[in-house]
């Protein structure tokens, strides 16, 4: 007899029938013998609906009070999948994050977890229950209410995984598992047996939206086994682990992909040594992410910087540099919206050297131009125009034999 945490997103809770559903697959796991921790989302919409509602009231709400309204989101699921289970005749019980003892930081929409204080749930457990979570919630240890960002109820589960030394945490979402790119808008994408812990990282990074990030990183520090399955079909999903054969030797595993990307550049920055730590430091401190950062020195003394954001941080972005101005001292800033990043993925890429000059090549015949470029030791991204984003996902789809037609049986 072992301990499965279920998770299940959006989607799969989205209506009542779909809570059914999920209290059904919570059943067959419990008549296999085992204890059932599971996490739920809001159901469908319902985050982006009340998200909607505050913006109607206010362009920029009151952080607390937005995490007071998100949260209620999935309070809803928690306690109709409860009743759904009861109903079915299987002992259940709801809790909020804080009641399940998730402690956060201080920080409110994208708090994150600081301890799980697990022993209300074990209680609940031993008396044969199936204990239900709120993902995505949790509380500071003064009790204020916080949220773990969008797509949080994915940490929530892996993190109660991880404190509850769960045998395995079971991600039910509406794909059937890790495709090679979103198989939404790439028609020959194919579902992965298993990936790695660090090109799953990646991929979440890069915007495949199938795992939170940070879920990824904790599975990862706490050796928590991941799968990613659908809720309605019964198939076997994508299998996160550590260690992964690789399939076909395959260099590159994946392409993901991102839109609504700014470059911001500041030009004329004198070369003294503090101004990069300037920029990044009062960045970082208004909890902007910056993604890619390319400096360059130009003519005589100067040099220019040009950083990747996301569109929706770029008033933020403007107004901490233009509060900077004094300091810095550079001559102008300038921005392009209306870009995209498109990145390739894979462990093979480590022992393999050139894969960087062949995804140039194979953009650069297609007439795509490439803006910035990042690398790690398992990816490759460039910044194109979005409108070229699906082009080159797809031109790269297939120069990496990633395509469902290019494997052979
Ligand atoms: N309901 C939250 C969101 O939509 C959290 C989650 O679904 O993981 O972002
Ligand atoms: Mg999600």
């Amino acid at each position: 007899m072992g301990l499965i945490v279920q998770k299940f997103g959006g989607t799969s809770v989205g209506s009542v029938d779909k809570i059914q559903n999920a209290a059904n697959r919570v059943i067959e796991e419990k008549n296999r013998g085992n204890d059932v921790v599971v996490v739920v989302s809001a159901m469908g919409k319902t985050t982006d609906q009340l998200v909607g509602m505050a913006k109607e009231i206010t362009s920029s709400p009151s952080k607390r009070e937005m995490d007071m309204l998100l949260t209620t989101g999935e309070q809803v699921t928690i306690s109709l999948l409860s009743m759904a289970l009861i109903s079915k005749g299987h002992p259940a019980v709801s809790m909020t994050g804080w009641q399940a003892g998730v402690e956060t930081e201080e920080i409110h929409g994208n708090a994150r977890i600081l301890n799980i204080d697990s022993d209300k749930i074990q209680k609940e457990i031993q008396q044969g229950k199936i204990v239900i979570v709120a993902g995505f919630q949790g509380a500071t240890s003064e009790g204020e209410i916080t949220t773990l960002g969008r797509g949080g109820s994915d940490t929530t589960a892996v993190a109660l995984a991880a404190a509850l030394k769960a045998d395995k945490c079971d991600i039910y979402t509406d794909v059937t598992g890790v495709f090679t790119t979103d198989p939404r808008y790439i028609k020959n994408a194919r579902k992965l047996l298993s990936v790695s812990y660090d090109e799953m990282l990646e991929l979440a990074n890069l915007g495949a939206g199938v795992l939170h990030p940070r879920a990824v990183e904790f599975a990862k520090n706490y050796g928590v086994s991941l799968e990613v399955r659908s809720s309605m079909e019964k198939e076997q999903g994508t299998t996160i682990e550590e260690e992964v054969k690789m399939e076909q030797n395959l260099v590159v595993r994946g392409v993901a992909f991102e839109d609504e990307i700014t470059r911001v550049s500041v030009i004329g920055l004198p070369s003294s040594l503090g101004g990069l730590s300037t920029i990044f430091s009062a960045l970082a401190n208004d909890h902007i992410n910056v993604d890619i950062i390319i400096q360059s020195m130009t003519e005589g003394e100067t040099s220019s910087l040009s950083f990747s954001i996301k569109n929706e941080d770029l008033t933020e972005t403007v107004k901490v540099l233009e509060r900077n101005r004094d300091q810095l001292q550079y001559d102008r800033i300038e921005w392009e919206s209306g870009l995209a990043k498109v990145s390739i993925v894979g462990s093979g890429m480590i022992s393999n050297p050139g894969v960087a000059a062949e995804m140039f090549d194979v953009l650069a015949q297609n007439e795509i131009l490439v803006k910035m470029v990042s690398t790690s030791e398992i990816k490759v991204s460039a910044v194109v125009e979005q409108v070229k984003m699906l082009p080159a996902v797809e031109v790269l789809h297939d120069a990496f034999q990633l395509s469902a037609n290019s494997v052979k049986a």
